[in-house]
């Protein structure tokens, strides 16, 4: 620590299934991080990488800590010390480690510098989420986000919803839920409520993401946001709390935050018509259940935020080839990817007339339940 004292901090990795490739998934800092947590993303991830057919396995990790507390220097040490610990697992055909919450592409660099010391040569492919000075790719921090907002679309067209009259709340103001919520802005959607941990602010006309984006980090909160004329153009909007968020009368609404957000308490309350995970397992199972005898159309998670491996996927693969896509390439790729998943996972929810993520689970579940019986068997 920055005082000279040393402090111990535990660092989980779980590794799920590499039955279809390396395992693959992030590193979350927290201090409500669990092993339980980390085992469930990790068996998410898994799923999510089969379902969209990426040549990956399941893991995730993450470290009991809290990341706001740290200065910078203290953050670095805290990354490299992941690796030391993990150095024997990670590398580009084992396990490969990307940013989830409250980590970033600095971390990833100090934590692949990390590895390259440990390990002696050049591996860049150890890591996704990079800078793109250290062999990244520009899209990959906007990727979830952006395959988010190309699922919405797909569920527009599913539910015939004209882009200037579907209203879209998002839950979490984070780097996916931010993400989404401008592509979806500049599609021409009508963001009406948007919130961080702190609060939420709705507005019926509608926000504008990017100036509510600068107002948080000028004001730090979003609910600090509600009079700043560019964010609602003029008109007041109300301070709601994230409860209320979840309930607004809208057409889409997009968790993009912590897991357990839709529970039996509030989902007979939720009023959209389709709910668009972006954030892993923010629908309990008895929500889930309450959804679908609402009939309100639900995007699994493993479909609707794959955005961001399937950026890492394209980070991975230009890595070992050594030659880098222009960010259009990358937007197309991600897109046709995200598209003809969304179409399979419909096509399969049809035929066996069942929700879409017990569509998209068939798929998933499917594809690595062969892979294994093809090696053999466990
Ligand atoms: N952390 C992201 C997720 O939950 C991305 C994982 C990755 O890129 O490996 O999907």
């Amino acid at each position: 620590m920055d005082d000279g004292s040393t402090q111990n901090f535990n660092s989980l990795r779980v590794q799920h299934n590499d039955a279809l490739g390396p395992f693959k998934g992030g590193i979350r800092f927290g201090p409500g991080v669990s092993l339980d947590e980390v085992k469930a993303l990790a068996m998410w991830m898994t799923w999510k990488t089969a379902l969209v057919g990426v040549p990956f396995g399941g893991a995730k990790g993450g470290i009991i800590c809290d990341p706001k507390r740290f200065s910078k220097r203290e953050l670095e040490a805290l990354s490299r010390g992941y690796v030391q610990q993990f150095v024997e697992y990670i590398g580009p055909d084992k396990d490969i480690p990307a940013p989830d919450m409250y980590t970033n592409a600095q971390i990833m660099a100090w934590m692949l510098d990390e590895y390259e010391k440990l390990t002696g040569h050049h591996v860049p492919g150890a890591f996704t989420g990079k800078p793109v000075e250290l062999g990244g790719i520009r899209t990959r921090e906007s990727a979830t986000g952006y395959g988010g907002a190309v699922v919405v679309q797909q569920v527009a067209r599913l539910l015939k919803m004209k882009p200037k009259s579907t209203s879209v709340a998002v839950q979490g103001f984070g780097n996916v839920g931010h993400s989404a919520a401008q592509f979806l802005f500049d599609a021409g959607y009508k963001i009406v409520a948007l919130s961080d941990s702190q609060g939420a602010i709705y507005n019926k006309k509608g926000l504008n993401p990017a100036a509510a984006m600068t107002c948080k980090i000028e004001k730090g909160k979003i609910a600090e946001c509600y009079f700043a004329g560019s964010v609602v153009n003029g008109s007041k909007s109300g301070v709601i709390s994230n409860d209320e968020l979840l309930e607004l009368d809208v057409d889409i609404l997009i968790p993009a935050a912590l897991e357990n957000q839709i529970t039996a308490k509030n989902a007979e309350k939720i009023k959209a018509k389709a709910v668009v995970e972006l954030a892993n397992g923010p629908t309990t199972p008895e929500a889930d259940k309450i959804l679908q005898q609402k009939k309100t159309t639900v995007v699994p998670d493993v479909l609707a935020n794959a955005g961001g491996v399937v950026a890492s996927y394209f980070e991975w693969v230009q890595n070992s080839y050594g030659y880098y896509w222009t960010d259009e390439e990358v937007y197309d790729k991600l897109s046709d990817i995200l598209v003809k998943a969304f179409g399979r996972v419909l096509g399969k929810s049809g035929e066996h007339k069942a929700d879409m993520r017990t569509g998209a689970y068939l798929l998933a579940v499917g594809r690595v339940a062969k892979a294994i019986e093809l090696r053999g068997g466990i």
